[in-house]
Formats: C-alpha cells, sequence, structure tokens
C-alpha cells in the first residue's frame, strides 16, 4: 500500500490518472479531472458496484435523476436548514476553517485568535432561468439521495415492487468544503454511488446489519484488505437528526483512518418529508410540515390492505474516495532483484546533487522547495528500498525547469528500471487496461504487423480495454505497464513468426503476469478463451 500521499499525487500525474482541475488557470482548490486512466479506473468501479448491487441482486431497481432539483426539495429534505458545518475565521490570516476540523489553532499561521464558530451552508446556489428573479434558484444536489426519494412513487408503480426493495444511483453531487483537502478525498464536486432500501418498518434494524455485512464484502471484492477496512458504529451524540443507526466504513487512506463509505437507518424521515397529509401517515420520525408536496409518498401492502411508509436504509458510497482506496492499497515499490552497491553509488552521488542544486535554486517556491527537500531527504535514508521513488520526485510540481533534474534523470532511471518497480496491483476487473501488446522490435514489419492485429482482434471482443505500446524497449515497457496496473501484458516476437530456434512456437506469443512477473507462452488461437478466465 502507498505510504504517504504524495507518492499517489505524483503517480496519477505522471501516468495520467488524475490531474487537478483547471490547472491552466492556476488551478480551482477542490477540483481534480481525471485523466485517460483514471476515467478507465472510475468506469470499472462503478460498473462494479452496478453489477453487484443493481444486476445481480432481484430486489433493486437504477435510476439516474437530474442533478438540479426544485428548490423545495431541499427546504423539505432539511438541507436548507441543516446542511452546514461549523466554520471559524482566523482573525490574523483570515484564513477560513471547519472549527471540527482544527484544534483551536489556525493550521496556517498557528494562531489562537478565532471568531466563534457559526454554521456555514455546504450547498452551491444557482440561477435557474434567464430572468434575474431572486426566486427563480435552485442548489447543485449536495448528494444523490433526494432524486431517488421524490421518484420513490415513480418507481413503485412503473415496476410493481414489493418490499423489500430498493433505488440505486450514481451521480455527481457538489458541496462548497470550506477547506478541500487530501487530494481527491474530500472535493467539492464528486461522484457518489448511493442505495435507498425501502423496508417495512420493524425489519428495518435486520435489514441495516445486512448492508454493513453487504458492503464490507462489496469492498473486499474490488481488492480493499480486510485489516484496512473499519465498520465504525456511530454513538447516539454523533448521529444526524433523522438517523436512528449509522454505521461508517473506514479506510486507511495514507493520511489516515477515514469515512469511505456511510451506511444509515434514516426511518421514515425522507418519505415522510416529502409527503403531503403528513398527519395521516403515523410517521416515527419527526418532519417539518409540508405545504407543498402534491402526493403521499406510500406503499400499499397488499398482505395488511394499509398503507405504509417504508423505513430506508442508506449505504452511501463516495466514488472518487473509493478510486483512492483502490489507488492505495493497490501501490507497491518492489525491489525486482538485489541492486549491486556500485551500481547504487552513483545514484547516491547524482541525488546528493540534486538536493544541492534544489537548496540553492532561488526561483524555486519555498513550499516547492521544502517539499523537494524533504522528499530527497526521505529517499536518501532509505536508497536501496525506495528508489523508485526518485522517477516520483522528479514530477513533483516546482521539479520542472531544474536543470539536474533531467541529468540525475539519465541516471537514476536505468538503475530503477533494473532493480526497481512501481506497480498497481489491482484486482484485473477494475485495471484501466487489461491487456498490452507489445512488439520485440518496433522496426521489423511483420512483428508489428502480427501485434497490432493481435490486439484488434481482443478488443473486438468488447470486453475490455487492450493498447498496441512500442515507445520503448521491452523491459521498459513492461515496467511501464506495471506502474499502471495492467494484469497482462503479450510480446510478439521472432518465435511468434516461425524465426526463432524453436519451429513449435510459431503462432505463440509471450504472456507476462503483472504480480509475479512470470512469463508464459500461449498460443494466439488460445489468447482470448485464455484472457477471458484469467479476468474472472
Ligand atoms: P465527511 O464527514 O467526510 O464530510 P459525510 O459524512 O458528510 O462525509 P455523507 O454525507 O455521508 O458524507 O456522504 C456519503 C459519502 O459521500 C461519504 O462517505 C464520502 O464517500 C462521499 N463524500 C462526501 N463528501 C465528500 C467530499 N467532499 N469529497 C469526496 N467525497 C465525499
Amino acid at each position: 500500500a502507498a505510504q504517504t500521499m504524495e507518492q499517489l499525487v505524483s503517480l496519477c500525474k505522471r501516468r495520467g490518472f488524475i490531474f487537478p482541475g483547471s490547472a491552466v488557470y492556476g488551478g480551482l482548490q477542490g477540483t481534480y479531472d481525471y485523466g485517460p486512466l483514471g476515467v478507465e479506473l472510475k468506469n470499472n468501479l462503478k460498473l462494479a458496484w452496478w453489477r453487484a448491487n443493481v444486476w445481480e441482486r432481484e430486489d433493486m431497481e437504477g435510476i439516474d435523476a437530474a442533478i438540479l432539483m426544485n428548490k423545495l426539495t431541499w427546504r423539505y429534505s432539511g438541507h436548507e436548514e441543516t446542511f452546514v458545518d461549523p466554520m471559524v475565521d482566523c482573525k490574523n490570516c483570515k484564513m477560513r476553517w471547519r472549527a471540527d476540523q482544527i484544534s483551536g489553532k489556525c493550521p496556517n499561521c498557528a494562531s489562537t485568535e478565532l471568531t466563534e464558530p457559526r454554521p456555514f451552508n455546504l450547498m452551491f446556489k444557482t440561477q435557474i432561468g434567464p430572468v434575474p428573479d431572486p426566486e427563480s434558484f435552485s442548489y447543485l444536489r449536495p448528494e444523490t439521495a433526494q432524486g431517488i426519494f421524490v421518484n420513490f412513487k415513480h418507481v413503485l408503480d412503473s415496476t410493481s415492487r414489493k418490499l423489500p426493495f430498493g433505488i440505486a444511483q450514481i451521480g455527481k453531487a457538489f458541496r462548497n468544503e470550506i477547506t478541500p483537502r487530501n487530494f481527491i478525498f474530500r472535493v467539492r464536486e464528486f461522484e457518489q454511488m448511493e442505495i435507498e432500501f425501502f423496508v417495512r418498518p420493524g425489519e428495518d434494524e435486520a435489514w441495516h446489519k445486512k448492508w454493513v455485512e453487504d458492503r464490507i464484502n462489496w469492498w473486499l471484492s474490488v481488492g480493499l484488505s480486510r485489516e484496512n477496512l473499519e465498520p465504525y458504529h456511530q454513538k447516539p451524540n454523533e448521529l444526524a437528526h433523522y438517523a436512528k443507526a449509522t454505521v461508517d466504513l473506514l479506510y486507511r487512506f495514507p493520511h489516515g483512518l477515514e469515512e469511505l463509505e456511510g451506511i444509515a437507518n434514516r426511518t421514515d424521515y425522507d418519505l415522510g418529508s416529502h409527503s403531503k397529509d403528513q398527519g395521516s401517515l403515523g410517521l416515527k420520525a419527526r418532519v417539518s410540515p409540508n405545504s407543498h408536496s402534491t402526493d403521499k409518498l406510500t406503499y400499499f401492502d397488499p398482505e395488511t390492505k394499509q398503507h405504509v411508509v417504508p423505513f430506508v436504509i442508506e449505504p452511501s458510497a463516495g466514488v472518487d474516495r473509493g478510486v483512492l482506496a483502490l489507488l492505495s492499497e493497490a501501490y507497491a515499490e518492489e525491489q525486482v532483484k538485489p541492486a549491486p552497491v556500485d551500481r547504487l553509488k552513483p545514484v547516491e552521488e547524482a541525488l546528493g546533487t540534486f538536493l544541492k542544486s534544489v537548496g540553492r535554486n532561488e526561483k524555486l517556491p519555498a513550499q516547492a522547495k521544502e517539499a523537494l527537500l524533504a522528499e530527497g531527504e526521505r529517499i536518501a535514508q532509505s536508497l536501496g528500498e525506495r528508489l523508485p521513488s526518485i522517477a516520483g520526485l522528479l514530477s513533483m510540481p516546482g521539479a520542472e525547469g531544474i536543470e539536474v533534474a533531467k541529468k540525475l534523470r539519465g541516471q537514476v532511471d536505468p538503475v530503477i528500471d533494473e532493480f526497481y518497480r512501481t506497480v498497481l496491483h489491482f484486482k484485473p476487473h477494475l485495471a484501466p487496461i487489461k491487456v498490452a501488446v507489445l512488439p520485440l522490435k518496433k522496426n521489423h514489419p511483420e512483428i508489428v504487423s502480427t501485434a497490432k492485429s493481435i490486439r484488434r482482434k481482443l478488443q473486438s471482443t468488447g470486453a475490455m480495454r487492450i493498447v498496441y505500446d512500442d515507445t520503448g524497449a521491452i523491459g521498459k515497457l513492461y515496467r511501464r505497464q506495471d506502474e499502471i496496473g495492467t494484469p497482462f501484458c503479450i510480446t510478439v516476437d521472432f518465435d511468434t513468426l516461425g524465426e526463432g530456434k524453436d519451429a513449435a512456437l510459431k503462432n505463440t506469443v509471450t504472456v507476462r503476469h503483472r504480480d509475479s512477473m512470470a512469463q508464459e507462452r500461449v498460443a494466439i488461437s488460445e489468447l482470448e478463451a485464455y484472457l477471458r478466465e484469467k479476468m474472472q
């Protein structure tokens, strides 16, 4: 697993998983863009969730509701009044903080002169329509859940579902976080994977328990390890006002043990809140009187011939936090074979030169300088074990333009490539790229055309993303695929063409496994079946 967030930030930028948002304009805090590999990883995570929670269950339907909703939704859901964080201002440096995330001291200037906490609403307000009327506004949704509640009747009527059943949705949510931080962990625009599972009152506690188990097992199925996952039962004083019980699934992120998903028993609060004639519904939850709703969000129980307001169990997970957990869990820096001391010596010297030149560089912003020196220090200490971090060091913001960094890279790269690798041990079904087809020689027309046709053929099955890559020597290509988590590499060589020593190898290729680095020979005609089986 990753030891520091910097390892992940640097790999993500270098290889094209995740970039800081709006970078050419100096960025926009709390936003990130998913790059060519990031979008594949994120889509694979969402697809795995959808598969397990919608397709493979018999008690679930999916929807995709609008991000913009009638603003009354947010009045009656309680968000206008209570979706707030306590905010404090530092009287010294004027920075603003979430009071519950700092301990009485400004993290920027260490001043203890802070204002009293005051509530700050996290919803982004936005104007609706061309006429600047103060009443024509709504909010970007801060959670996807409300789109499910207001569609409860539609889904019920169009599918004739019986209790218990659930509605699942994946989509964007927006929160004007006071202090976005920790890479994609806390951002202002993110995605959620949410389920509202409707049950008979009285059956809620058993279902809540079952969902906690289900959700833990699902996170294990995508590759998180049990020791990094911790269920946390919220104490009564921590519970949201509508919740009867909430279990948070905490994950050991590089910055600490924090929430990945929350699983709440929301009672009949949500359906009750959005209903008319609330007095006739026998609600257990305390709701605000609703004078606008046009419907009762109830379920007619054919057995008891009664209308009931179902209780809701809500497993709500963050897609971006899921991606961060997958990356963190999968990350490893490994020594491939022992590095002899005489190969390390020049690298050590080059690192020394690099650190000195960072220290002397006047143009480097102080913060970048500090980060580079600290990272260099760390590497120097563990030289021999952690060399791949040097590659990360060189691509850190602020390092660009330093002449000596390039020279260092020239010396370091061959050693890294020979003795070390960074690898992402993704489960195959989550890997952004499943197979890379590599030609042993890129200037040999027949090897190249064979490799390209294998790629085309495998890709045409539509089951997985396959790439062709000839931008380096084979060892380098393997390392690059390791670093982005590709589980299989296929190499086309002279044996494939029947031009090697062993004629029996004609029409076979080398399949190299990412985790074990083992290689085996497979007939081209068997490849598709072979990969399909391994991908299960
Ligand atoms: P936190 O306490 O960390 O602010 P929360 O308890 O407010 O989170 P919920 O309202 O329960 O979060 O949202 C459900 C899920 O949505 C969270 O478990 C998390 O995975 C995700 N999520 C919430 N806020 C953010 C955010 N600002 N950035 C990324 N993901 C988020």
